[in-house]
């Protein structure tokens, strides 16, 4: 058996998994085990586990015969000084425990998940792999908030930005799909899914991300206020009596498209706009108007884009979005192509009209992949015929 991975991102009330081989790039098993504490069969992580063992058993496949080298782990922040892949040890669990204050929502989920995952799989490897590793090295002037740099400095405070595994692994495919090299190109790459996240990035390394301290700023998201003036939470708080909590619960789940329309996925959301719906159609064009707001900035930040390229659920199957984000901007040599656009394909496609002189690409992420390829790297490579 080929080597692989088994690649785990544990949520609050979800843990999906992915057994991935190095060599193919192929998922041998992949699946999700959600309503964690919500549903009596799965009470908590170490039953998710149990139910992972069991779908992976059901589907023919027994840990100890699928070649796996090591445990890969979605970590959300890793704060100032977690980026790198990182083995796991008891001291990786210490210093994880402590950045969870930085990310209340993602970490101590994540943390769940590396300790069952090690109970469980006590022969393996775990590494860590950070959502907030490509941007670490983001330029001091695009990640430095315009705060008091001994309060930023004290409470580490600066733009990490998230999603990293995915605008890393999308803009080398771009590269690779255009067959030119990557060092020799100015990218956007627009991660619209649940959450969503724009990044401007010049040979291969990240020069601007719409996410910041949290996963909370920038696009319009899901649920996600994404972008707001700070001053709304002070007077929330202040006026309206809301406490931090409620402030964050609200920011963060009743927000964005589905705060404003009621909905959360796309194709739904659309329907909604057909039949008339005004909540919907407001949802959608301020959706809209903060994606373009921020391609605008990055063209801007990059002196225009060689590649501008969608991914993840909304940006890899939505045409309507990609169109409406991209129209009437001819004169910055950006251009779609209507039928291409329109036309739905799973591999990785050029959308731009002919000629146009920034190439419009849809490619498909795989955060998964990327983050097996990262454990196995920091692992020291594919070992042998396993
Ligand atoms: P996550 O951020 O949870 O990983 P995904 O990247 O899988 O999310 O994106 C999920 C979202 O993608 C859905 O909520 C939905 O809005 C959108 N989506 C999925 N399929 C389609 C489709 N065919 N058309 C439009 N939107 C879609």
């Amino acid at each position: 058996m080929p080597d692989t991975v088994l690649v785990l991102n544990s949520g609050s009330s979800s843990l999906k998994y992915s057994v991935v081989q190095l060599d193919s790039g192929a998922t041998v098993a992949d699946g999700i085990v959600e309503r964690i504490g919500d549903d009596p069969k799965v009470p908590d992580h170490r039953a998710a586990l149990d139910v992972v063992h069991e779908a992976l058993a059901g589907d023919g496949h027994r840990l100890d015969e699928l070649g796996l080298v090591g445990v890969g782990h979605r970590v959300v922040h890793g704060g100032p000084d977690l980026y790198r892949p990182t083995v796991i040890d008891d001291d990786t669990i210490e210093r994880l425990k402590r950045l969870s204050p930085l990310a209340p929502l993602h970490n101590p989920p994540a943390l769940l998940g590396i300790e069952v995952a090690r109970a469980a799989l006590p022969d393996l490897p775990h590494v860590a792999v950070f959502d907030t590793a490509f941007f670490h090295d983001l330029p001091p002037e695009a990640a430095t908030y315009a705060i008091d740099n001994e309060v930023a400095e004290e409470w580490h405070i600066r733009r990490y930005g998230f999603h990293g595994t995915s605008h890393q692994y999308v803009s080398e495919q771009a590269a690779a799909y255009l067959d030119v090299p990557l060092a020799s190109l100015r990218q956007i790459v627009l991660h619209l899914g649940n959450g969503a996240s724009a990044s401007a990035i010049v040979g291969g390394r990240p020069v601007g991300t719409s996410m910041g301290l949290t996963p909370m700023e920038g696009l319009v998201m899901g649920t996600r206020s994404g972008d707001i003036d700070a001053g709304i939470v002070m007077y929330l708080w202040r006026e309206a009596g809301m406490s931090v909590e409620d402030i964050e619960t609200m920011l963060n789940r009743r927000s964005g498209v589905r705060g404003l329309g009621g909905e959360i996925d796309f194709r739904e959301l659309h329907r909604r706009i057909d039949a008339g719906d005004a909540d919907a159609r407001l949802a959608y064009d301020v959706y809209i108007h903060r994606l373009r707001k921020y391609i605008g900035a990055y063209l801007a930040v990059l002196g225009g884009a060689d590649v501008i390229t969608f991914t993840a659920g909304v940006g890899e199957n939505d045409a309507l979005v990609r169109r409406d984000a991209l129209s009437g901007l001819t004169a910055f040599g950006i251009e779609i192509d209507e039928h291409l656009n329109e036309s739905p394909s799973r591999a990785a496609r050029r959308i731009s009209a002919a000629g146009a002189a920034t190439t419009v690409l849809v490619v498909p992420t795989d955060e998964e992949l990327a983050i097996a390829r990262a454990c196995a790297d920091v692992l020291g490579g594919v070992g042998g015929d396993g």
